[in-house]
């Protein structure tokens, strides 16, 4: 296997890399072109998915609401997720939280560091069930006046979409700021070990997981704050205010956005009803609590620790 070869960049609020062993010297045009067109796809789903921009596709269904608009593949597909993970979890992902991150201070474009403030006001509490989708002539209506957050989903399809496009490579690994998918094995020809940070202490490991062609996506309360620190990022729907019964989860999954979007799920829920759904979705994952006790699906250690073999 040859040397890695790393490409880095700055999007959706956080830092992306690629990581691939470079190839035979008469193959680097190829996989040059291939982590382009890997790297083009967070920029393309930003720009329809954001909240952070009033221009995107996503406000525009905001500004719009009560109008059928149709929308693009992957706005639709971000929004579809959402709403299927919505009912798997009975409301506790919701992806309509976007007024109520904005109003807790979760409200700055990332490249301009300007404040974003919409100027909708909702008629009274919105969710998951106030956005309809027509799957034949693929549009969206908002039901009600809200904003959109897909905080929770389109990192990870960005990661799913640029995973196909490296597929053809022995061995790759991409991170969006704690979204992993691992392709193949690492340089040294194993699979991969990832390890999973320690949700209280910055520089130490909790534990850590060896897999090979899965995605691994943490969701912890310390990742993002706003109001100096003073309050987390992801909400209990039915207060908007942070959730408190997770410290951090990780989920094991084929696709990166469904674990993603069930990691943040599964933080809401807590473990009584997070490792439930995790089983249910036919997915492994780790519940650590604010008090440090360790919940996990049965898969986790039977198939993801080090000495187990990993599922390919
Ligand atoms: P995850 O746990 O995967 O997701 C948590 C995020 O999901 C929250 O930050 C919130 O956005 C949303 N959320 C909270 N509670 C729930 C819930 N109950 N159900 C469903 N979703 C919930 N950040 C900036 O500060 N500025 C930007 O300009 C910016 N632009 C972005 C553009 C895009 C397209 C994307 C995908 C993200 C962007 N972000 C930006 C980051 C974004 O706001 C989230 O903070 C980030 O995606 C969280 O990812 P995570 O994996 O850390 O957490
Ligand atoms: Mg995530």
């Amino acid at each position: 296997m040859n040397e890695p070869a790393t490409h880095t960049i700055v999007v959706m609020g956080t830092i992306v890399t690629i990581q691939t062993a470079s190839s035979d010297p008469k193959h680097s045009r190829q996989q040059d072109s291939a982590i382009e067109r890997a790297l083009a796809w967070f920029h393309h789903i930003e720009e329809r998915c954001t909240r952070f921009n009033p221009q995107s596709e996503a406000m525009r269904l905001s500004n719009q609401s009560g109008v059928s608009l149709p929308v693009s593949p992957v706005l639709y597909e971000a929004v579809g997720f959402a709403l299927e993970v919505a009912k798997a979890s009975d409301g506790a992902f919701d992806p309509t939280l976007g007024l109520a991150m904005e109003r807790l201070g979760f409200d700055r474009e990332y490249s301009t560091g300007q404040t974003v403030h919409t100027d909708i006001e909702p008629t009274s509490a919105v969710s998951y069930r106030d956005v309809l989708l027509d799957p034949i002539r693929k549009t969206i209506t908002l039901l009600r006046p809200l904003v959109l957050d897909l905080g929770a989903v389109a990192k990870g399809l960005a990661v799913d979409m640029a995973a196909r496009e490296l597929r053809e490579f022995e061995s790759f690994a991409i991170n969006a700021g704690g979204d992993l998918y691992l392709g193949g094995c690492n340089p040294k020809g194993e699979p991969w070990t990832i390890g999973i940070r320690h949700p209280r202490h910055e520089d130490a490991l909790i534990d850590s997981v060896v897999l090979s062609n899965r995605a691994v996506c943490t969701s912890g309360d310390y990742e993002r704050t706003a109001d100096d620190g003073k309050v987390h990022h992801i909400l209990d729907p039915r207060t908007n205010a942070p959730e408190k019964s997770a410290a951090s989860v990780t989920v094991i999954a084929q696709s990166t956005m469904l674990a993603d979007a069930l990691a943040t799920a599964a933080f809401v829920l807590g473990p009584e009803r997070g490792i439930p759904l995790l089983d249910r979705m036919g997915v492994d994952g780790l519940i650590v609590t604010p008090s440090l006790d360790r919940y996990e699906t049965r898969g986790m250690s039977r198939d993801y620790r080090p000495g187990a073999s990993p599922v390919l």
